[in-house]
C-alpha cells in the first residue's frame, strides 16, 4: 500500500505540488464495484534531489518521514520534507525508544492518589500515576512523558501493559483502609484505547494476576469517549461485560455531547481540578461543579472530585453532595510502601 513516484528533470516546488494535488484527485476518483462506490485516499511525502538527499536511501527515507507527517495532517494531504521534521522524527523515535528502554529496565513507578468517600472518610480506593525515574532528570512526571509516547512509534502500549501488569499486581498489598476491597483506578489514552484490543488486554492481565475485574476502574477522557463512537461504546460494553468499570476522566474540560453519557455504560464522572480549584472564588465555577455532580447523579453515577487542596472545597463539595475526593488536601500520589502511614493521617483529618 505504499508506492514510489519518481519525477525526473529540475522541477520548482510549485510543479511537484500540482502534480501531488493531479495524483490525489486521479487516487480519490470514485471507483464503482458491484453497484457501490469506493474512494481512496493517499498521504503523500516529497523529497527532492539533491536538497532532501544524494542518495536513493536517503531520499526514500526522508520522503517518508514527511509522510508520516501528512498523515498526522489528516487524509489526503502532501508535505514536503524539511530538515525541522526530520529533526523531529529523530527526537521522538530517540524519546520512543529512551521510553521503551525504561519499561524493560524497570525504570517507571506507580503511584498511588487515595480517594477518600465524603460520605465517612473511607478510603474508596486509588489512582494509579505513573512516573519514570530516569537517572538524568530524576523522576519524570507523566506530562512530560505520555504525550510523547502516545505520538510516537507506539511505546504507550508497552508504559500501558506495564502498568496494567504493575497494577495487578499491586493490588493484593494496597492497604484497604475500613473500606472492603478498594478499587483501583487507571488512566488509558486514546492511542492504547483505539489501537490493539485493550478489552483483551486487560481481560489477559487480569486474569494471569488472578484479580478480580470489579476491583478494577479505566478512566477515559471525553475526547477518547467521543472518538470513533461505535467501536468505543463496543469496547466499553465489553469491559463492562467483564466487571470492569468505567470513569469519564477531566469531565467538562472537553468537547461534550451529554448523549454520549446515556448510551456509554459509565459508572464515574470525575470532575476537573480547574473547576473544583475555582470553586470557592468563583460562583460560576461552583455552578458547573454543582452541575456536573447533578447531571451525574440524574444519571445515578458516582461523582468524584480531583485536585482538592483545601478544607473549605472539602466542604463545599459535601455540602454539593459529591461521593468522593482526592487531592493534596488528603494525599498526594505516593509510593505504595508509604500508604499506610497516610491513610492515618487521611483518618485523622477526617475525626
Ligand atoms: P489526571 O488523570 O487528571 O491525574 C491527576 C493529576 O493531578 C495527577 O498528576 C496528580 O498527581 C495531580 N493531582 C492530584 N491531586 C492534586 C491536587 O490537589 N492539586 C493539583 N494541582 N494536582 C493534583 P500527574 O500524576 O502528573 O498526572 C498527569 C496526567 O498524566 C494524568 O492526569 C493522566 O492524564 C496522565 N497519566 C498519569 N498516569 C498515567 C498512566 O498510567 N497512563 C496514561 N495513559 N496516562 C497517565
Ligand atoms: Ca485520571
Ligand atoms: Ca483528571
Amino acid at each position: 500500500d505504499e508506492f514510489t513516484v519518481l519525477v525526473p528533470g529540475e522541477e520548482e516546488a510549485e510543479d511537484l505540488a500540482r502534480i501531488a494535488s493531479k495524483l490525489h484527485d486521479a487516487i480519490h476518483r470514485p471507483i464503482s464495484i458491484e453497484g457501490r462506490e469506493f474512494a481512496l485516499t493517499a498521504s503523500i511525502g516529497a523529497t527532492a534531489f539533491p536538497r532532501d538527499g544524494r542518495d536513493t536511501e536517503t531520499l526514500i527515507r526522508n520522503a517518508d518521514v514527511a509522510m508520516y507527517r501528512a498523515k498526522e495532517l489528516g487524509r489526503g494531504q502532501t508535505e514536503f520534507y524539511t530538515s525541522v521534521m526530520g529533526a523531529r522524527m529523530h527526537d521522538q523515535l530517540e524519546a520512543d525508544a529512551r521510553l521503551r528502554q525504561a519499561v524493560a529496565c524497570e525504570a517507571l513507578e506507580l503511584h498511588y492518589q487515595p480517594v477518600v468517600s465524603l460520605r465517612d472518610g473511607r478510603i474508596d480506593g486509588y489512582e494509579a500515576l505513573v512516573r519514570w525515574r530516569d537517572p538524568q532528570r530524576g523522576l519524570v512526571p507523566p506530562d512530560e512523558f505520555i504525550p510523547a509516547a502516545e505520538a510516537a512509534m507506539g511505546a504507550i502500549h508497552e508504559v500501558g501493559a506495564w502498568v496494567l501488569r504493575t497494577v495487578c499486581r499491586d493490588l493484593l498489598k494496597l492497604p484497604a483502609g475500613n473500606s472492603a476491597s478498594p478499587r483501583v483506578a487507571i488512566n488509558l489514552s486514546a492511542r492504547q484505547f483505539h489501537t490493539g484490543d485493550i478489552v483483551e488486554q486487560v481481560r489477559l492481565a487480569l486474569e494471569k494476576a488472578g484479580v478480580s475485574p470489579s476491583r478494577l476502574e479505566l478512566e477515559i477522557t471525553e475526547s477518547v469517549a467521543l472518538r470513533g463512537q461505535d467501536s468505543t461504546e463496543k469496547a466499553l460494553r465489553r469491559l463492562k461485560a467483564l466487571g470492569l468499570r468505567i470513569a469519564i476522566d477531566d469531565f467538562g474540560t472537553g468537547y461534550s455531547s451529554l448523549s454520549y453519557l446515556r448510551r456509554f455504560p459509565i459508572d464515574t464522572l470525575k470532575v476537573d481540578r480547574s473547576f473544583v480549584q475555582d470553586a470557592i472564588a468563583n460562583p460560576d465555577a461552583a455552578g458547573i461543579t454543582r452541575a456536573i455532580i447533578g447531571i451525574g447523579h440524574q444519571l445515578g453515577l458516582r461523582v468524584v472530585a480531583e485536585g482538592v487542596e483545601t478544607s473549605e472545597q472539602v466542604r463545599l463539595l459535601r455540602l454539593m453532595g459529591c461521593d468522593a475526593a482526592q487531592g493534596y488536601f488528603f494525599c498526594a500520589a505516593v509510593p505504595l510502601s508509604e500508604l499506610p502511614g497516610r491513610l492515618l493521617e487521611i483518618a485523622e483529618l477526617w475525626a
